[in-house]
């Protein structure tokens, strides 16, 4: 039985995201993320633009919701913003069809992908994983979900990102190298998908540093907007 007294401490709240128009929230299970979905943002980065998108994971408990002041994280010298669609999952499976795929999809929304790019470039280099630069504390701020019931399912539109009213990221979904379904299809070859599972899809080009008193304005054509101020770095 799955009360307080089951449990040796109180158990941790569960991660969810908002959804328009409901008082009903998206229970969320796991996030992952999709690098290297996007060829200007490949060869921004300097990497291989030959070779095919990968994921890595976040902790579901690093989302944050529309309106977020999220802190300043320890240890970076360069946060990155990345904006990106995200992807939230109503059912799972293994090995999924392409073609069926976005049946599984509940609905979307805008995200961003904060990244502490000093630490995540000097894990890759030494060959250490990404976590302590990609799976940090409100590392993955993400606005409120649209159901696909009620816009269907995006494959073109304009994504971008904007500092401070300045346009830094301006892509468009068509430019996605791994749609949405091939993202869920091969996702599912990796690992088995389920209800909840929320997928970040990766990020256009134009991606840059963000200080502290930044505001960041995501938007994609067709699924909505998310906004987050960027707070002082947390003292402890
Ligand atoms: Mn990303």
């Amino acid at each position: 039985m799955s009360t307080e007294a089951s449990y040796v401490i109180p158990p941790p709240p569960r991660p969810t995201l908002a959804v328009v128009g409901s008082s009903r929230l998206f229970p969320v299970r796991r996030v992952w993320c999709v690098g290297r979905n996007y060829v200007e943002h490949i060869r921004e980065m300097g990497q291989d633009e030959r070779a095919p998108p990968f994921f890595f994971a976040k902790p579901a408990d690093a989302l944050a919701p529309d309106g977020s002041t999220i802190p300043y994280p320890p240890l970076t010298q360069d946060m990155h913003f990345e904006v990106e669609l995200v992807v939230a999952l109503k059912g799972g499976g293994r090995a999924i069809e392409p073609g069926r795929a976005v049946d599984l999809v509940y609905g979307y929304a805008v995200g961003i992908d904060l990244t502490r790019r000093d630490l995540q470039i000097a894990a890759r280099e030494i060959k250490r994983p990404w976590e302590i630069g990609k799976a940090f504390d409100a590392s993955a701020p993400c606005g409120a979900l649209r159901p696909a019931a009620e816009i269907g399912h995006p494959t073109k539109g304009r994504i971008e990102l904007r500092r401070n009213g300045t346009v830094c990221q301006d892509g468009d979904l068509e430019q996605m190298i791994w749609r949405v379904p091939e993202v869920i299809a091969q996702l599912s070859t990796q690992v088995e998908l389920a209800p909840g599972d929320v997928i970040f899809t990766g990020t256009p080009s134009g991606v840059g540093p963000t200080v502290a008193g930044d505001e960041l304005l995501g938007q994609i054509e067709g699924v909505g907007v998310l906004r987050v101020t960027i707070g002082p770095r947390a003292t402890p």
